[in-house]
């Protein structure tokens, strides 16, 4: 009943094995990385990397190889973040080295540590915005990294923790006669986003593809400045956080935003983002399949720093990394099958899951994903939880064949239960739709 290959259902799949790409020319591998594929993979390099390890060129040759045999064909290099900055000529040698590997390569700003500095102590994380020196500094960031890249996103501090306590924004929400700090913050971060984002980043590269992405905490979009139906618009593109993490009651929330957001923009949402922070390797696991099952076109990994490298960098609010090589390990041993189940998606009609996985309220912490593709359904679980859990939800009669990742031991069905190890994540394929 359990097939023991994951990849025989997703034969159509027209990928590469990890062998084949391994052994392509940098110049075969380039026109691979350039081609549309059913689902990009992505990692992204924080500032602390690009000015520690990879400005030597053998760390590098040992990143490249470590990507490629896990399915990344794009890297994300960042210029800026926490008030530390990649010079520009160091950053565009580390640019041009990954594109003579083969990758595709684009930018990253990360909006934080912006205001000036307080006697004897550092800036605030999150930046207040309507100091007009933060907005300069954010300006000319974006301007740096739209000169050195055609494609740039912005990480998800584009949003104001500020209240009444800050003066300077009660006093521009009194002058603009706003009640409300919701709608203030609103209108504040548009406004940003168009003086000191968009505008220039489009003067200093009319070719850019500058990208706002939205934190995964959705509840709170409206009332900490994100205007998911307006800021697509703006920018042109948007990006779902689906970081997940450990400690979030509903992580199918991850797969839920990739949709939703792409649909409140017209079809803008280029993938999702998640991260190794806060996360258990079974986790930073379950958030990877989730970005595919919810339909992301690019798996955005956030981030070398956290997974690979041997110093992390700071955190924006002490968030531990220091599971990130588990995490890795994780991930190196489902790359191929997150590649297959990426592939078998491609193109699939969703026609269905459950949305309510609540792992410590009434639900059983199960996920259900039904989709249609090439006339035939398959159903995916997803168990978040930590303990084994058996489901009514087998009919021999229409569901055929199981497969599961990582190995057959995950799933097994008897009758008409499905009993899915913790974490486990089963793929059925069924006889009909
Ligand atoms: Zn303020």
């Amino acid at each position: 009943m359990v097939d023991s290959k994951f990849h025989v259902v997703s034969s159509s799949v027209s990928g590469m094995s990890r062998k084949t790409i391994l052994s392509l020319s940098a110049a075969a591998f380039a026109a691979f990385a350039a081609a549309a594929k059913p689902h990009v993979f992505s990692m992204s390099f924080k500032v602390t990397s690009l000015n520690g390890p990879i400005a030597s060129e053998q760390a590098r040759e040992k990143t490249f190889a470590w990507l490629r045999k896990n399915h990344f064909t794009k890297v994300w290099l960042e210029s800026y973040r926490h008030g530390e900055r990649v010079p520009s000529d160091l950053l565009a040698r580390e640019r041009d080295a990954f594109r003579a590997a083969g990758f595709a390569v684009s930018g990253m700003v990360t909006p934080t540590m912006l205001n000036d500095a307080p006697a004897g102590g550092k800036p605030p994380m999150v930046t207040c915005w309507s100091d007009s020196a933060a907005q300069n500094r954010l300006r000319a960031e974006c301007v740096r990294a739209a000169e050195l890249f055609d494609q740039v996103i912005v990480d998800d501090f584009l949003f104001s923790g500020c209240g009444d306590k800050c003066a300077r924004c009660a006093a521009l929400k009194r002058k603009l006669g706003m009640a409300d700090w919701g709608a203030f913050k609103r209108h504040l971060m548009m406004d940003v986003a168009r003086r000191c984002i968009v505008e220039p980043s489009r003067a200093a590269n009319p070719k850019i593809d500058v990208i706002v992405k939205f934190p995964c905490w959705y509840q709170n979009w409206f009332r900490q400045g994100y205007s998911p139906v307006e800021e697509p618009r703006l920018f042109g593109s948007c990006w779902a956080g689906t970081e997940t993490r450990d400690a979030n009651p509903d992580p199918v929330q991850g797969c839920n935003l990739v949709g939703m957001l792409d649909d409140l923009s017209g079809g803008r949402c280029g993938g999702g983002w998640y991260d190794g922070l806060d996360s258990a390797p079974e986790k930073f696991v379950e958030q990877a399949r989730y970005t595919i099952l919810g339909g992301a076109r690019e798996s955005f990994v956030h981030c070398y720093d956290y997974l690979i490298a041997d110093d992390p960098g700071v955190t924006p609010f002490g968030e531990k990394a220091d599971r990130g090589h588990a995490c890795a390990a994780a991930f190196e041993k489902e790359a191929d099958g997150l590649f297959e189940l990426a592939g078998l998606l491609n193109g699939a009609k969703r026609v269905g899951w459950n949305w309510v996985v609540s792992r410590d309220g009434t639900g059983t912490g199960v996920s259900r994903h039904a989709f249609d593709v090439d006339g035939r359904r398959y159903v995916a679980w997803q168990n978040t939880t930590g303990e084994e859990r058996t489901l009514d939800d087998w009919n021999p009669s229409t569901q055929r064949k199981l497969l599961s990742l990582p190995d057959d031991a995950a799933a097994t069905v008897s009758g008409g239960k499905i009993k899915l190890a913790p974490h486990a994540f089963a793929l059925a394929e069924c006889s009909h739709p």
